[in-house]
């Protein structure tokens, strides 16, 4: 899997007022990829694409340097106390990813500049916290690494909360672009977790993304450059011989750690959900996807705003869970599992 380079960048005139937005522009230049002007990354007009399929996928290689107008960051996150903001959006194409509803019309990827008021923002959330240690995850809205080659933006990040004494950066990846990463200043206070399922599930719903084994030579890098590493499992997802898949998926994980320092190794587990307005997008994008989205399977639970999700049926999300921290303890038995959900 090669980096990601942009087809189109659009560029805010705003952020060129910040460093990073004038080495963005200049690194396009550089590259020969075409820049437009747009008045607000909110609204981006002219993606080229006839079709609205044609669109979405020349929106998933396009990028968008802008400015961050909304400081205040989300919360919520099973993961962390707050959701960093850095980027929007992912050049991926996971049929099952939440982006396509949460991002509806607006697929492109946009990259934030203003880091130092970023940061601040950040500074006053732990302070608010302090003696409490407060968790930033950066990737609930895009996969950060798979962009981070080109802003570095992660990499100034991972630097600024390992200079806090209460912050705490993670993040989670499907990308192995992870070299420009390996050198940051990040005192043990950024946990780099990479997302990882059963060839099934990577075969069938991940185009776009780092293979498997990109992924956990990356894994290797990162936990030798003395990052605490942590998988996330997700989505966990009950395909035929899934049992199988899953065992398959540990004995991997295992064998390609061989040697590697795991002593504060973490799982999350995410079994697969879907919400129905997900479910019509995903099958206009992806017509063909085999992911299976039957409601009458699912077992409905309430959600935020009124849109609820179809996860799987209590026993069946019991067994799901049974057996994979099964696995994880035969294999990982020093490993913490931090949630299932
Ligand atoms: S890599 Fe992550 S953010 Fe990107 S499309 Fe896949 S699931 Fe979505």
């Amino acid at each position: 899997m090669k980096p990601f380079i942009p087809q189109l960048v659009y560029i805010e005139p705003n952020a060129l007022d910040y460093p990073l937005g004038r080495e963005l522009k200049e690194k396009f230049e550089q590259m020969d990829v075409e820049i437009r002007e747009t008045t607000s990354h909110n609204q981006v007009r002219g993606i080229p694409g006839e079709t609205d399929l044609q669109k979405y996928r020349n929106a998933k290689s396009t990028l968008v340097v802008g400015v961050r107008r909304t400081l205040k960051f989300d919360t919520s996150k099973p993961s962390a106390e707050y959701a960093i903001p850095l980027a929007t959006g992912c050049m991926g194409h996971c049929h099952y990813c939440y982006l396509q509803t949460t991002l509806g019309s607006k697929p492109y990827i946009r990259a934030y500049v203003n880091l130092e008021e970023i940061f601040e923002q950040a500074s006053k959330y732990i302070e608010e916290r302090k003696p409490e240690v407060t968790r930033f995850e950066a990737a609930c809205t895009s996969d950060i690494v798979g962009i981070d080659h080109l802003t570095h933006a992660l990499k100034e990040t991972i630097e600024f909360i390992g200079k806090t004494e209460y912050g705490r950066l993670r993040f989670v990846t499907k990308y192995h672009h992870v070299d420009h990463l390996l050198e940051a200043k990040h005192n043990g206070k950024t946990r780099f977790r990479f997302s990882v399922n059963s060839r099934y599930v990577i075969k069938n719903f991940e185009p776009g993304t780092s293979s498997f084994d990109e992924r956990l030579e990356a894994a290797r890098k990162v936990a030798a450059a003395g990052y605490p590493l942590g998988f996330i499992v997700a989505p966990i997802y009950r395909h035929q011989g899934w049992e199988e898949g899953y065992k398959e998926l540990f004995e991997r994980l295992k064998d390609s750690l061989d040697g590697v320092n795991l002593k504060e190794l973490t799982f999350e587990l995410i079994q697969h959900r879907f919400t129905k307005p997900a479910k019509n997008v995903i099958m206009k994008r992806y017509p063909k996807t085999k992911l299976e989205m039957d409601e009458e399977q699912r077992k409905y639970k309430w959600g935020r705003y009124g849109i609820g999700k179809y996860v799987y049926k209590t026993e069946e999300a019991e067994e799901l869970e049974t057996m994979i921290r099964g696995y994880i303890s035969v294999y990982f038995p020093q490993a913490e599992v931090q949630y299932f959900t």
